[in-house]
């Protein structure tokens, strides 16, 4: 287990003697500083390998990508041919976009609302500090009936970013705390059953 975890696992551990709604309240609390790059103690960086930070806290469903840049292009650093441009740029695109990444249960109804993106490396004058580089990334869907939610299909961000061979999951909800880890083939993340 890494520091991250650690701390994060210990700080779930408390929020557990707190009420259910504040519980959950200061676990996305946690979970939106969890993405700050100067933070001691961030993610190991793994090529293949990505995590997710899951939150559900009444209908919103918050989704937090942190992925090695390698794992979604390939390379690592500022774009240099015609080819990686295109290849960057149509991979922000999509994720952007926030569509068919993510498919949560389709009982729980949700639907995308938003989503942020930030590759510091691939963007204009951005500058590689070392020999690696990640994105961060954060989607929100709300749903309609979020107590059906159990499980999010991830097919549709495993069919397109063919590097991804494992993805860690930390999941919030008012039911509880979980882990869950996925590797390819396994397409469907599932907690809590
Ligand atoms: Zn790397």
């Amino acid at each position: 287990m890494n520091l991250r975890s650690s701390v994060l696992s210990a700080l779930m551990l408390g929020l557990a003697t707190l009420l259910p709604a504040a519980a959950v309240a200061a676990g996305a609390h946690a979970h939106s500083h969890s993405h700050s790059h100067a933070q001691a103690g961030h993610g190991a960086h793994e090529h293949g390998r990505i995590a997710l930070e899951i939150a559900l806290e009444g209908q919103e469903l918050t989704i937090g990508l942190e992925a090695p840049l390698d794992s979604l292009l390939g390379f690592e650093r500022a774009p240099r041919t015609e080819a990686e441009k295109k290849a960057a740029q149509a991979m922000l695109e999509h994720l952007r976009a926030g569509q068919g990444l993510f498919a949560p249960d389709a009982a729980a109804q949700c639907q995308p609302v938003s989503a942020t993106v930030d590759a510091p490396v691939l963007q204009a004058g951005g500058a590689a500090k070392g020999e690696h580089a990640d994105l961060d990334a954060t989607f929100v869907l709300r749903c309609a009936l979020p107590q059906a939610l159990t499980s999010i299909d991830l097919g549709g961000l495993l069919d397109r970013h063919r590097r991804i061979a494992r993805v860690e999951a930390e999941i919030v909800t008012p039911a509880g705390q979980f882990k869950s880890v996925l590797k390819r083939p396994a397409r469907v993340l599932r907690w809590g059953r």
